[in-house]
């Protein structure tokens, strides 16, 4: 399977990650099913931003919130790796809900994308730019 981004946003969301060297970004991603069609970025108030990452939960309550009030879907979540590769890391997995859920990860000036599929597990999914 592969997601689909926009060339724009994807751009977008990697020069958000590059302007971000010590700190992990993280925002939500919005649109349908294998087709990201917006990205908000949100404050990581993890109490480790360098290693980790969470979405202030006001911010993500406020957009299912608008979700549910026929806003865009929440499909998924974006996140950064400063210091490494796109790849999901143990804690990642340990936060895979098994839901199918679209993780978007940003490292070394590439992205990735993940669906969790099963608890504590992803499947690699295609990034398939368009426009
Ligand atoms: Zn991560």
């Amino acid at each position: 399977m592969s997601v689909t981004i926009s060339s724009e946003l994807l751009g977008r969301l990697l020069a958000e990650a590059a302007a971000s060297p010590d700190v992990e970004i993280c925002g939500l991603l919005f649109g349908a099913a294998g087709s990201i069609e917006a990205a908000e970025a949100y404050a990581n108030v993890a109490a480790n931003p360098a290693r980790t990452f969470e979405i202030d939960p006001k911010a993500l309550f406020a957009a299912h919130r608008r979700a549910r009030g026929g806003g865009l879907a929440v499909i998924g979540h974006y996140h950064s790796h400063p210091s490494g590769s796109p790849i999901p890391s143990p804690r990642d997995a340990a936060q895979a809900m098994g839901d199918g859920a679209v993780w978007i990860i940003l490292g070394g000036g590439m992205a990735s994308a993940w669906r969790s599929v099963e608890v504590g597990a992803f499947v690699e999914e295609a990034i398939d730019p368009i426009g």
